[in-house]
């Protein structure tokens, strides 16, 4: 059995020079991330923090209530429906948010998990989601050159290779569907459930064995939530995608076209057992009438585990919350 992390406290943390790289790092690609989103067109919006409901799809961790004036709301697990119905105002935007999600104990010792964490959330009106796919693929393509560009000092002190990311930068991403990744990891000895979402283990597995990063897509429908469009033309199909970055760092990226056609979306609902009554406002957006999109989230501090390095993804973190960890 892995050991829960030892965490240093914040003077020991934030005094490392370790620590310094790797927050310059993350501070670097956040500003090269802005400035490619807005050379084409994104609006950055402020994240909302809580409201009324949050996102229902987050794989076995709790979300957490507060008592606002008396009524019960949540602190965002993730912004997707603000995501969605902020394309009222924009047809593409982005927010930097932060997301409260109490994982499972056991999430503790992957070094992939945070109690709280940030996602680059981005949505786009009347694309799909191939046209997504590239724009997520340039975008982390330019952090990396820009990062290789300005951080060399910072990658010298963490001792990070710039070769490692030959594999990103040289080729186009590979596509993996659903289906196919789970054959392979069957075929390799990995009990993966093709029903469900690709476990831990296997997301390992999967990216351990890519000299570059892998975008799976197609996620059978009984894995994901109601917000995840079903192929028109391929029935339990989504029209979803993951990205796996190599070397083992796992997953960075979740998206995929998401459904904005009023019935369809409360039969999702039923059908993944979540209330209608608890979506009221945005199922009233939705009624009036949402542009359909496509988008994604990119965990930063994921993301920036594998830009530097790190063993851990508390260390990417200035104040890290790793699930069940009391902390500042
Ligand atoms: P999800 O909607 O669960 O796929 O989350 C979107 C992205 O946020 C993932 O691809 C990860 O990069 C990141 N993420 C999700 N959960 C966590 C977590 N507990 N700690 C850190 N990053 C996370
Ligand atoms: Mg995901």
């Amino acid at each position: 059995m892995k050991i829960v992390p030892v965490v240093p406290g914040p003077h020991e943390h934030l005094t490392s020079t370790t620590t310094q790289a790797i927050l310059r790092i993350q501070s670097r690609i956040l500003g090269f991330a802005r400035e490619f989103l807005m050379e084409r067109g994104f609006v950055e919006l402020l994240p909302p923090i809580i409201g009324p409901v949050t996102d229902p799809g987050i794989r076995g961790a709790k979300q957490v209530d507060v008592d606002y004036y008396g009524h019960r709301y949540k602190l965002m697990s993730s912004a997707f429906v603000y995501k969605q119905s902020a394309l009222l105002a924009f047809d593409r935007i982005f927010y930097v948010a932060p997301n409260v999600r109490l994982e499972p104990l056991e999430t503790a010792s992957t070094s992939r998990h945070l109690a709280e964490f940030h996602q680059l959330d981005l949505e786009m009106a009347e694309v799909s989601r191939e046209e997504v796919m590239d724009l997520a693929e340039a975008l982390l393509k330019h952090m990396v050159r820009a990062m290789l560009a300005h951080c060399e000092p910072q990658l010298a002190e963490l001792g990070r290779d710039p070769r490692a990311f030959d594999g990103l930068l040289g080729t186009p991403f590979a596509r993996l569907p659903h289906a196919a990744a789970v054959s392979q990891l069957i075929a390799g000895g990995h009990p993966q459930n093709p029903g469900a979402e690709i476990d831990w283990v296997a997301e390992r597995i999967l990216s351990e064995q890519s000299s570059g990063p892998i975008f799976l897509t197609d996620y059978p429908k009984g894995s994901r939530c109601f917000l995840e469009r079903e192929s028109p033309d391929r029935p339990q199909i989504l029209r979803t995608f993951d990205c796996l970055m190599p070397e083992g760092y796992g997953e960075v990226i979740s998206g995929g076209e998401r459904e904005s056609h009023y019935p369809t979306l409360i039969t999702r609902m039923r059908e993944t057992g979540e209330n209608p009554s608890k979506y009221g406002w945005y199922l009233e957006e939705v009624k009036k009438g949402i542009p359909a999109s496509a988008g994604f989230g990119l965990g930063i501090e994921r993301f920036t585990r594998y830009l530097t390095g790190a063993e851990h993804i508390w260390q990417t973190s200035a104040f890290p919350k790793v699930p069940g960890v009391f902390s500042a």
